[in-house]
């Protein structure tokens, strides 16, 4: 019996990548890729020539049992996604769902995450938060979501695009009006930003700097703006 491994990886800077990612990668006989463009950026910075097999949202469901075969007679995988650590927000849960399942061994090889990153730098409480992924698509679906942590005490921590965000602060700044917020965009990248202030502040930024990049919501319903007003520098 063969061993998965899921390996984080950098969510924007090479750098990031662990001497034990990188030496896994290097040793395992077959890596499974999200995307197979995103996936040579690092293997061809870290020097390994091992071509990646697609394991995506789209097919995850069809090759699971194939791949869990060649575990079960012995071929040690790792499994990448396009970036991060894999499970969260990605396809790695089915997998590793059906590797529990068959005995097989998982080992985690930690590294960098989009959510725990912008939660340590936020300047919210990080003593207890609760993830909440992406909100739906659907306005009445995201303000539904919304509303349902009006009594929340913990952070909440989002994963957001940036062809979204105007609406979700639209909608945030309706539900709890002057929250003091923060916007973790584009982390360990040349953009890399740290956006904070009420809903109102961000939408009045965007409104003069349009949203780009990849971004991490996070707000705590119990941390108000008032004493905090000046953190975001008003728009030019
Ligand atoms: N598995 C990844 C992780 O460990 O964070 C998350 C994958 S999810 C498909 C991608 C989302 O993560 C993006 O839409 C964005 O919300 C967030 N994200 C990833 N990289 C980021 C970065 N460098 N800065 C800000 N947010 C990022």
């Amino acid at each position: 019996m063969a061993t998965l491994y899921l390996v984080s990886t950098p969510i924007g800077n090479l750098e990031d990548i662990t001497a034990r990612a990188a030496r896994v990668l290097a040793a395992v006989p077959v890596i499974l890729a999200e995307d197979r463009r995103v996936s040579r950026t690092l293997l061809l910075h870290l020097n390994i020539g091992t071509i990646p097999e697609i394991y995506h949202d789209f097919n995850k469901e069809r090759v699971t049992p194939r791949l869990i075969e060649r575990l079960k007679s012995g071929t040690d995988m790792a499994l990448i996604t396009d970036a991060g650590t894999p499970g969260i927000a990605d396809p790695a849960y089915n997998i590793v769902r059906a590797a529990i399942d068959q005995g097989i061994r998982i080992e985690p090889i930690p590294g960098p995450v989009a959510c725990i990153a912008a939660l340590s730098a936020s300047g919210l409480p990080t003593d207890r938060f609760v993830f909440e992924n992406f909100l739906p698509n659907k306005g009445a679906a995201r303000r539904r979501v919304l509303a349902s942590f009006t009594e929340e005490r913990r952070t909440v921590v989002l994963y957001e695009s940036p062809h979204r965000i105007v609406k979700v602060l639209e909608d945030m700044e309706a539900i709890f009006g002057a929250l003091w917020m923060v916007i973790a965009r584009e982390m360990t990248k040349i953009h890399e930003e740290f956006l904070r202030g009420s809903p109102r502040q961000l939408l009045d930024h965007f409104a003069v700097h349009p949203p780009r990049g990849e971004m991490v919501v996070l707000f705590n319903p119990r941390i108000r703006c008032e004493p905090l007003e000046k953190e975001m520098p008003a728009a030019q």
